[in-house]
């Protein structure tokens, strides 16, 4: 499924089946995560993306051939390709353990062509092997929203207990099971009224459950967005206690409203993710090998990538879209 140009919808075409680089592997995909970056990058707010491009950055599959200076991975090995797709190593950013910001990275299914498709090529080094409970549909939501869920979860520090969500979709139902599972409470902040959201969360074992205007009924130690809502960052900083922090999970976000400062003051503080180093991927998949997650996904045939895109952009889906090929 390509997309052609911004602001269009994705063509189905038959393409040649490509050939791994001396460091990359062919996979043959199983499934792959609709994420709401492609909605971004469909939508033209993410600009500068490859075209024509194959989006798809939530990739599982199984190694169909490797390229002659592979190492590591073997024909039939099971993968999964998330969105950081290469980066140089010797920019500063490289140098000093932040991969994520790298000067020179390419981003699979923005730069590099991703998943929407039956078979891809990947750098063998940004691959990460799967354990098998996770090669299907389930596990491709892993590889951004578990993985960007769980950088944002990151940044939180280690003695935040009392943690606010705002937005419930694919990111946060893996991540407050992982926090849960840590000793955690989760509160859930959704769209208002959104009730079958709420139940979700609630399902998932959230403290608390309610409308995103509504203040939080105790303070909180930090706060985690991922609703793609600038209006929630003063919210949440409404929420949360001294020292607190909040944290943006998302790649856009519309423009965040003027607030009063001291909203901010009492070290209050404010940052956003970009992207995910390896090391980050590492941990994650070791952690959910300790504590297992359950995505709840809705599959749907990978020609039919558009519709699935369409419920992704009308809050139709509890959980994960998934395509699935074959
Ligand atoms: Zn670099
Ligand atoms: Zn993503």
């Amino acid at each position: 499924m390509v997309l052609e140009k911004p602001k269009q919808l994705l063509v189905l075409k038959e393409m040649a089946m490509p050939s791994p680089l001396p460091h990359q592997v062919l996979i043959k995909i199983i499934a792959c995560g609709v994420c709401r970056t492609d909605l971004h990058i469909i939508d033209g707010e993410l600009t500068n993306p490859k075209l024509p491009l194959i989006p798809g950055h939530e990739i599982v599959g199984i190694v169909a051939k490797t390229g002659n200076k592979v190492e590591k991975l073997r024909e039939g090995d099971l993968v999964g390709v998330p969105w950081l797709g290469y980066t140089c190593g010797v920019c500063k950013y490289c140098r000093n353990g932040n991969e994520n910001l790298c000067d020179n990275a390419g981003f699979t299914g923005y730069t590099i062509d991703g998943g929407y498709a039956e078979y891809t090529v990947a750098n063998e080094q940004y691959c990460f092997p799967l354990s098998k409970q996770y090669g299907n549909a389930a596990g491709a939501p892993l590889l951004c929203a578990g993985l960007i869920g769980f950088r944002s979860y990151s940044m939180i520090g280690p003695h935040a207990i009392n943690i606010g969500i705002y937005g419930f979709g694919a990111a946060a139902h893996i991540l407050t099971q992982l926090a849960i599972g840590q000793g955690r409470k989760i509160f859930a902040f959704t769209r208002d009224q959104d009730t079958e959201a709420q139940l979700f969360a609630k399902q998932l074992g959230a403290a608390w459950v309610g409308n995103a205007s509504q203040p939080s009924p105790q303070k909180l130690d930090a706060a985690i967005i991922f609703a793609p809502v600038g209006s929630l960052l003063p919210k949440a900083l409404q929420d949360v206690d001294k020292g607190g922090i909040v944290v943006c999970g998302g790649i856009h976000m519309s423009d965040i409203p003027s607030f009063p400062y001291h909203l901010l003051w009492e070290e209050r503080k404010i940052c956003s993710v970009a992207n995910l180093t390896r090391k980050d991927g590492e941990t994650f998949f070791k952690l959910i090998s300790e504590i297992p997650v359950n995505t709840t996904i809705k599959t749907y045939p990978l020609y039919q990538a558009n519709e699935a895109l369409n419920d992704l952009r009308h809050g139709n889906i509890q959980g994960a879209a998934v395509l699935v090929t074959g």
